[in-house]
């Protein structure tokens, strides 16, 4: 059986961020990835929406607002170091009703709070001399919101990981994880390794992967696929860069809104939809045990008593072009059916608890040597490099 110091169950950006960070402070350790696809970055970190968030949204404290601070800059400094594409050009949050303004104030506080710097409050004038085809009634500006290339950063994270010794397995799902009486091991169906610890960064998986040492674990993942559209050349000129609606403080993933892609084009989207499957990345993919899972979750019932009305606008939107047209046409008034073409879609993780409660920020599980990252949300993208020193730091002392 092959040993290792630690082994990390997961390629996507955590994961590997995990790896890279680890193998900075300690070079000489054994380490080993295991992902079950064929390629880094195949689900969450390859199919996001590409921003670097600022920390704008998140509450001021919480681990979501200390690792975005910290994250982004780790990002720049990555992203200049390595060539990988990325441009900081800002967005806006614009308000359409009067409702939405005090929920615009919170997040200039939050902003304050959190430590971004320049954020610009924008009357409709000034919004449209930044946007000159959105509509709102106040915008805020956030200048430290940027756009960058996931994929390529997994790419240039794994390659370094290698170059310092580390190796990736790839298209080696792990079956099974268990405590042996020389410390962990995993099973995939090519063999069995062992390692000093384990981590997990499962993203759509984490509950199942942490339900292999923690059976009672009161936490279910329930995934939500969101559907993009992708405006058609001839009226990329109608976005120039991010604009975003207000969220809704108890959805803060729901609304969606423009990107401007970094290797060029503009995304409108995502929505947010039950998937029946969590890797049913089309509209028509059914995973009956999985969907089936779902249902069956106490806390996935609770959440869909109380929010039926938000998931069915969600649904309608994700059915009817019109309906998801009508929603970005709050923003931006000219945008017609004709100017979008189906774009990708991708799977979010959302963790939801036994007493309906959905997790928020996020949450490690750290059990002697096995640590799980049950819930990594966006800004887990943004913020990858800081969380991997954050779970690099709950390693290493089991490895001195
Ligand atoms: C639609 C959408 C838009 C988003 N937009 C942004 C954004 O703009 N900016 C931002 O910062 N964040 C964004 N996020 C959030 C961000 O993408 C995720 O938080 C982040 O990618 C999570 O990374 P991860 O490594 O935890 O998960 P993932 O990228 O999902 O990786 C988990 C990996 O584990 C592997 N795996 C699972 N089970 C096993 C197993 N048993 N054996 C081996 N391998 C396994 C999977 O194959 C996968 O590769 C967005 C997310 C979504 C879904």
């Amino acid at each position: 059986m092959s040993r290792y110091d630690v082994i990390i169950v997961g390629a996507g950006i955590v994961g590997l961020g995990t790896a890279h960070r680890l193998l900075e402070a300690r070079p000489s350790t054994r380490l080993l990835i295991l992902e079950k696809e064929s390629t880094v970055a195949s689900h969450q970190s390859g199919r996001n929406s590409g921003v670097i968030h600022s920390g704008i949204y998140y509450k001021p404290g919480g681990l979501k607002a200390q690792n975005c601070r910290t994250g982004y800059l780790q990002l720049l400094d990555f992203c200049r170091t390595y060539g990988i594409a990325h441009d900081i050009c800002g967005k806006i949050i614009v308000a359409t009703r009067p409702d939405e303004l005090p929920r615009l104030e919170e997040l200039h506080r939050r902003g304050v709070a959190n430590g971004l710097m320049n954020l610009q409050w924008l009357d409709p004038v000034q919004m449209r001399e930044i946007e000159p085809n959105v509509a709102g009634i106040r915008g805020l500006r956030v200048t430290e919101t940027g756009i960058v290339d996931y994929p390529g950063m997994s790419l240039k994270l794994a390659e370094l990981i290698q170059q310092r010794g580390g190796q990736i397995r790839l298209g080696e799902p792990v079956i099974n994880l268990i405590r042996s009486s020389h410390g962990c091991e995993v099973t995939t169906p090519q063999g069995t390794y062992a390692a000093r610890t384990i981590v997990t960064c499962g993203g759509l998986q984490s509950d199942r992967l942490a339900r292999q040492t923690h059976p009672q674990l009161p936490m279910r993942i329930v995934p939500f696929r969101g559907e993009y559209f992708k405006l058609v050349p001839e009226r990329h000129y109608l976005v120039k860069n991010l604009i975003y609606p207000v969220p809704d403080p108890a959805f803060p993933f729901l609304g969606v809104h423009f990107t401007r892609m970094v290797h060029g084009g503009v995304e409108a989207g995502p929505n947010a939809v039950l998937a029946f499957g969590r890797e049913a990345y089309r509209k028509t993919d059914f995973n009956l045990a999985e969907t089936y899972e779902t249902l069956a979750w106490p806390g996935f019932r609770k959440v869909a008593t109380k929010y039926w009305r938000t998931g069915f606008g969600e649904f309608r939107r994700s059915w009817s072009k019109a309906a998801f047209v009508r929603a970005l046409q709050r923003l931006l008034p000219a945008i017609q059916s004709e100017d979008l073409v189906t774009g990708g879609a991708g799977i979010r993780a959302q963790a939801c608890l036994r007493d309906g409660s959905l997790v928020d920020d996020f949450y490690i599980l750290e059990d002697r040597d096995v640590i799980h990252v049950c819930n990594a949300p966006s800004p887990a993208a943004t913020a990858c490099l800081s969380i991997g020193s954050h779970i690099g730091g709950m390693v290493l002392p089991h490895l001195n």
